[in-house]
Formats: structure tokens, C-alpha cells, sequence
């Protein structure tokens, strides 16, 4: 999610944790079939076939620890934010303004604590679109863009993948 539009809207990028009592709240936003198919297969399976692209976020728990930044884990994901990880997302995205947040399989960025509780309903809905795609979130979510930003429209804001999340948190 953006940390903010051209039209002065409040946005934010994603991608998500591990309590039992944070496991009903993923499930619940799929519909009923899919949600008693995800209810019969055990978390750690969910957990391992959403590796890949949490992995890419691990990479940032050291580098917001070695930088005064902060690590807690909300409803089975871990929340990082602080120091190199607020310098990344305001710097490092391809997002005009920078982003306040981002989902990298079952880890969250976030640009400090504050945003990231503001930006949870948000980001729970790339968590659940993490933990259905895969190893492919990334990459389906970047071509995604591609083919939307060589068509001449909004690489963010029409992308499936966000207009899901919006739609789930306005
Ligand atoms: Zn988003």
C-alpha cells in the first residue's frame, strides 16, 4: 500500500502468523467451500507452501533488528517495522510517495506500529492472497502490474490483487 496518492488518498502495499485464534479470522474471508477445504488442512501446510515468498520477508527482521527497528507477531504473522525497513519503504518501492506497508507471505513491513495496526485489514487480505498463491504471490502480483502498466493503466490500483484488498477494507 502507498503511503499516499496522487489524489491524496491513504494507500498501502502487502504481503503476513501463527496462534490458532488468528487462524478463523484468515479463513473466514473465503467463501464457504473454500473455507472448509482451508479449515481441513493442517496450518503447517499452509505455512510451508507460503514459504517462499515469506521468505524474501524474513530478510528484513534482521535488518530492522540491526537498525532500532521492531519485530512482534499479531494473529500468526509477523509484523516488522522501524529503522532500515522504514527507509525502504519510503525509498525503495516503485510507488510515487513510497508505501506505509507491505505483504511478503506471513510477514508485514509496515512503516512503524501505528501502521501497521492501521493497515492490518489491509494487509490480511494480501496475507490470505499469499497463502493461496504460493510460491507464485510474487510473481503473479508483479506481472499483474506489468501487464497493466504496458496497457497504460494503474499498475496498483486496478491490479486484482489490490482492487481484492480494497474491496475487503473500505
Ligand atoms: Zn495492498
Amino acid at each position: 500500500m502507498p503511503a499516499s496518492g496522487e489524489l491524496g488518498r491513504v494507500v498501502r502495499l502487502s504481503i503476513a502468523g501463527l496462534p490458532a485464534s488468528g487462524y478463523p479470522d484468515v479463513v473466514s474471508a473465503y467463501p464457504p467451500v473454500v473455507q472448509s477445504r482451508l479449515m481441513k488442512l493442517p496450518r503447517v501446510i499452509v505455512y510451508l507452501w507460503t514459504f517462499p515468498t515469506t521468505s524474501v520477508g524474513l530478510l528484513f527482521v534482521p535488518a530492522a533488528l540491526l537498525t532500532r527497528g521492531g519485530v512482534c507477531q499479531h494473529s500468526g504473522v509477523l509484523e516488522v517495522s522501524g529503522g532500515a525497513v522504514t527507509l525502504f519503504l519510503r525509498h525503495c518501492t516503485l510507488l510515487p510517495g513510497g508505501a506505509s506497508a507491505m505483504t511478503l507471505g506471513h510477514v508485514v513491513i509496515g512503516l512503524d506500529p501505528q501502521t501497521l495496526a492501521r493497515t492490518r485489514p489491509h494487509e490480511r487480505v494480501h496475507v490470505k492472497q499469499a497463502e493461496r498463491w504460493g510460491p507464485f504471490f510474487i510473481p503473479a502480483y508483479l506481472l499483474a502490474s506489468l501487464f497493466l502498466k504496458l496497457r497504460g493503466r494503474d499498475a496498483y490500483f486496478e491490479n486484482p490483487f489490490e482492487k481484492e484488498a480494497y474491496g475487503k477494507d473500505t
